[in-house]
């Protein structure tokens, strides 16, 4: 049992009792974690602390009071649509994360169908690559989650999607790219289906929102993804991802400014007046969207090139790297940030190799289909990238020599 201490303890002695409970933390600045965290340099860092720190405790619901943070969160929407192929009509909303904006996606999606079609078993038809958190939006929100499988190009497959469509179904998911694979789906063709069938089109651009735009400026190949795709309704675009702003901080983007109306909460069913909010939070932490609108000033189109090019050397580093260690192999594809290695040789198990990796202090991200490890790169990973192709050689002649502990391809999934 632990209880509020019944006297305050010093600032001082409260911050030695934090740090020292980071002993056992993994150290992110040191770019040996395949996951959660997005990391360019110190004054980028600084940036973001200090811009969290000048609103660390104004309330963004109180828009009223600070009128500051309208115009802060105003601009940081409209940078966004600006970036993401947002026209004349469109609008968002700020969220805490991916999570956030896509249930209010789904909400929306929902809410729309019950009004004008009068849906109400709504249906949602997804590739089975879509991230699970649309999966616990339905869960909340009593709709059914159709998921279909992907094809071997590890990407949606339309007239399948098509075929789980009916009456009842209200939206229509493609990712921009996925997480289990980092690839892109169609999301024109998606559009279009879903536009001919009168449902909501939703591009899951979490990932890529911040990111795919920079990757195609150097000269990768990015399909369109953006809002200007005919039939697209929405986009959620992480800011706390690749807009390398700290966490809180994501976008629902829609392409027509009256669909956010459709995840707007409002009731005057109380005594104390009416009261309204398009997210799912109330109180709305300033410093988040403070912080968001910092990073993606300072950084400007400039920063995030510069990330995006990070990003693909390091993964060309990797990938070359990996794919001529014997015995292992890259999944294609992969079109951006995020890649899958894996064993080609059956006598290789993938486990120890990355229980070894764990030892030399890698956090590994195993993929439980196929077995393999993932990876989700951000530009830090650029300064280790050699070092972890060494690490995966030396951790794959451990794992050959037969002994050591393993983890299991359903470990270390979140
Ligand atoms: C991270 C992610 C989400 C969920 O976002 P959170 O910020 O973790 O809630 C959704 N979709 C994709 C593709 C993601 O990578």
């Amino acid at each position: 049992m632990i209880a509020i201490p019944a006297a305050g303890r010093s600032p001082a002695e409260i911050m030695a009792d934090l740090t020292a409970r980071k002993v056992g933390d993994r150290d992110w600045r040191r770019g040996r974690l395949a996951v959660y965290f997005y990391w360019l340099d110190e004054e980028l860092e600084r940036v973001q602390q200090e811009a969290y720190l000048a609103f660390w405790t104004e309330n963004n619901l109180g828009q009223r009071a600070y009128p500051s943070l309208k115009t802060i969160e105003d601009e940081v929407v409209g940078m966004a649509l600006s970036l993401l192929g947002g026209g004349a009509g469109a609008g968002g909303t700020f969220t805490s994360g991916g999570s956030e904006s896509i249930f209010l996606a789904m909400m929306a999606a929902r809410n729309k169908a019950r009004a004008q079609r009068g849906i109400t078993r709504p249906n949602i038809v997804l590739p089975n690559s879509a991230h699970l958190t649309f999966d616990r939006a339905a869960e909340a929100l009593g709709i059914e989650v159709r998921r279909v499988p992907i094809g071997a190009d590890l990407r949606a497959v339309v007239e399948a999607m098509a075929a789980r469509m009916d009456a009842d179904t209200v939206a229509l998911v493609g990712s921009a790219p996925n997480y289990p694979f980092g690839t892109f789906d169609p999301i024109e063709q998606l559009a279009e289906l879903a536009m001919a069938r009168g449902a909501w089109m939703h591009v899951d651009a979490c990932v890529g929102g911040f990111l795919a735009p920079y990757v195609r400026r150097l000269g990768h190949n990015v399909p369109a993804f953006e809002l200007s795709v005919p039939g697209v309704t929405s986009l959620s675009a992480d800011i706390h991802k690749h807009g390398m702003a700290p966490k809180g901080a994501s976008l629902l983007l829609v392409a027509d400014a009256a669909d956010r109306e459709w995840h707007k909460f409002e009731s005057r069913a109380w005594q104390r007046g009416p009261y309204a909010a398009y997210t799912t939070q109330g109180t709305r932490p300033g410093g988040a969207v403070a912080a968001a609108w910092a990073a993606m000033n300072h950084l400007g189109d400039d920063g995030y090139l510069r990330c995006a090019r990070l990003i693909m050397e390091a993964k060309a580093i990797m990938t070359a790297g990996i794919g001529a260690i014997p015995g292992l192999a890259i999944l294609e594809p992969s079109d951006l940030c995020i890649f899958v290695w894996r064993a080609t040789d059956p006598a290789l198990d993938v486990g120890k190799v990355a229980a070894a990796l764990d030892a030399e202090g890698w956090l590994v991200g195993r993929q439980q289909e196929p077995d393999g490890i993932h990876l989700h790169l951000n530009p830090i990973h650029r300064e280790v990238a050699q070092d972890y192709v060494e690490a995966v050689a030396r951790a794959v002649d451990a794992a050959r020599g037969g002994h050591g502990a393993r983890i299991g391809a359903n470990e270390g999934t979140y």
